[in-house]
C-alpha cells in the first residue's frame, strides 16, 4: 500500500467538481492534485467521475454468509440473531481467511477502500482476528480490526449461553493481555470495541475505553438499535444505555455509535455535545426490522456521521448513503432532510475519521485512496454532481479502484 504513480481523471471530486485531474503519488499518499492539466506520458488514465475511497465503518465479514438465508420463515430481530449465532460456529482461521477475502473483495469492487470489522468471534484467541487482518492485506484494502470486548449474556449480569461463550476472554484485563498481541501492520490498524452496553459492564467498559485511549486507537459500541436494551437499562441502571456511557466517562469523539436508533431527546444532546460518531446501518437496519432513527437531530446536535454495511446483507456504500435520507423520508414525511454532500461526507472522509486512517479526501498528504465511478453504457453522460451520485448511481459503477497508489481493482 505505498504505491507511487501519476493518474489523470476525467472528473474528479475536490470539494467541488474539478475536470482533467492530475493526481500525483509517492510511497502510498497524495503529494500533488493539479486541476485542468494535461496528461503527461505514462499517467493512467481515469475515465468517468474520480472520488475519494468510500469507507465501511461496520461490518461482520461472516454474517455475509446468511445473506439471502434468513429471509424466508418469520420472526423479529432476536429470531435473525439466533439465526446469525449458528453461522458464527465452526469456522477455523483457515475457512475464515478465504470466505473473508471474497467479502471484503466485494467491497473493493464496491469502491470501500477502508473497512471497520466489528470482530467478536474469538474461538481461537486472535487466530480469526489474525485471518481478517490477512484477509485484507491479501487482497488490497485496508482495515481497521476492531476487536470487541463481550462478557455476560445480558444487563443483568446472566450468563453468556452457547456460542457466546466463545465471544468472551472472561473478564476485561484478559481481553486487554490478548488485544495487546494483535499487530498493527501497513493497511491494518488495531481498534477497540465494546460490544454493547448488554455485554460488558460498567467497570469492564472503562477498561476497554481506557485501552482506546492510551492507544490513541478508535473505540466503537453497538448502541440502541432495539428497545429491549434500553428497557432492560432502564430497569438494571435506571438510566438510557447513552446515559450509563455518560456516567462511565465513555462518550468522546474518539467513540463511534453503531445504530443509536432507540436514543431520546437527552441522549441525543449527550452523543451530540461529546462528538460521538454515529454510524447508520441502513440496509442491515432495514434488513432486520429495526426502526429509523433520528439522525438528522443527532447531527444537527453535532455528531458526524458515518455508514456501514455490517450485516452484509448488501454490499453498496451509496445506498447506505441513500438510505439513511429516504428511510427518514418516509419515516418524517419529510423530503431532503440530509444534503447531498452531507451523505457523501459520510461515507469518505468522517467513515475514514471513525476508522483511524488519514484518507476520504483528494488532496496533498492523505493516502491515495480513490475510485472511478465509469460509464456503463447504456448510460446518459452527466457531469459528476453528488445528488446525481448519491441518488443515481451503484455499487457495481465502480470501474477502477486504487488503494495507497496501488491499483487493486480495474474492469
Ligand atoms: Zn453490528
Amino acid at each position: 500500500m505505498n504505491g507511487s504513480g501519476i493518474w489523470h481523471a476525467q472528473q474528479a471530486w475536490l470539494g467541488h467538481r474539478a475536470e482533467d485531474v492530475l493526481i500525483e503519488v509517492e510511497n502510498g499518499r497524495i503529494t500533488s492534485v493539479i486541476e485542468e492539466a494535461q496528461a503527461p506520458p505514462g499517467a493512467v488514465q481515469l475515465k468517468g467521475w474520480t472520488i475519494p475511497g468510500l469507507a465501511n465503518v461496520h461490518s461482520h465479514a461472516f454474517q455475509h454468509i446468511i445473506r439471502g438465508r434468513t429471509e424466508s420463515g418469520g420472526g423479529d430481530f432476536w429470531e435473525w440473531r439466533r439465526q446469525m449465532y449458528a453461522a458464527a460456529e465452526n469456522w477455523d482461521p483457515g475457512d475464515y481467511v478465504k470466505y473473508a477475502m471474497g467479502v471484503f473483495q466485494e467491497m473493493l469492487e464496491a469502491g470501500i477502500t477502508a473497512v471497520g470489522e466489528f470482530h467478536y468471534l474469538h474461538g481461537f484467541g486472535n487466530g480469526l482476528g489474525e485471518a481478517l487482518i490477512g484477509a485484507a492485506r491479501q487482497v488490497g484494502i485496508r482495515i481497521t480490526l476492531l476487536d470487541a470486548c463481550y462478557l455476560r449474556g445480558g444487563l443483568d449480569g446472566r450468563p453468556l449461553e452457547g456460542i457466546q461463550q466463545t465471544f468472551s476472554d472472561g473478564d476485561a484485563d484478559r481481553w486487554v493481555k490478548r488485544v495487546d498481541e494483535l499487530k498493527e501492520g501497513e493497511g491494518a490498524r488495531i481498534g477497540a470495541a465494546v460490544h454493547s452496553v448488554r455485554a460488558v459492564d460498567p467497570a469492564s467498559m472503562r477498561t476497554v475505553a481506557a485501552w482506546a485511549r492510551k492507544h490513541n486507537a478508535p473505540l466503537h459500541i453497538h448502541l440502541a438499535e432495539q428497545p429491549a436494551e434500553v428497557e432492560e437499562c432502564l430497569a438494571v441502571e435506571g438510566c438510557t444505555p447513552t446515559q450509563l456511557l455518560e456516567r462511565e466517562g465513555i462518550l468522546g469523539p474518539d467513540l463511534t455509535a453503531i445504530h443509536a436508533i432507540h436514543v431520546n431527546d437527552e441522549d441525543i444532546s449527550l452523543l451530540g455535545g461529546s462528538k460521538v460518531a454515529i454510524c447508520a446501518c441502513t440496509t442491515t437496519e432495514r434488513d432486520l426490522g429495526d426502526r429509523v432513527g433520528p439522525i438528522r437531530k443527532l447531527v444537527d446536535a453535532g455528531s458526524p456521521l458515518c455508514l456501514g454495511s455490517d450485516s452484509n446483507a448488501v454490499i453498496d456504500l451509496l445506498e447506505e448513503a441513500r438510505g439513511v435520507e429516504l428511510d427518514q423520508r418516509r419515516a418524517t414525511g419529510r423530503r431532503v432532510l440530509h444534503q447531498p454532500e452531507e451523505l457523501f461526507q459520510a461515507a469518505t472522509s468522517d467513515g475514514m475519521k471513525a476508522l483511524g486512517w488519514e484518507a476520504g479526501e483528494l488532496k496533498v498528504g492523505m493516502l491515495a485512496d480513490f475510485v472511478t465511478i465509469g460509464e456503463r453504457p447504456p448510460v446518459v453522460w452527466r457531469p459528476l454532481d453528488l445528488g446525481y451520485l448519491i441518488y443515481g448511481r451503484v455499487a457495481c459503477d465502480v470501474m477502477n479502484v486504487v488503494v495507497g497508489g496501488k491499483t487493486v481493482v480495474s474492469k
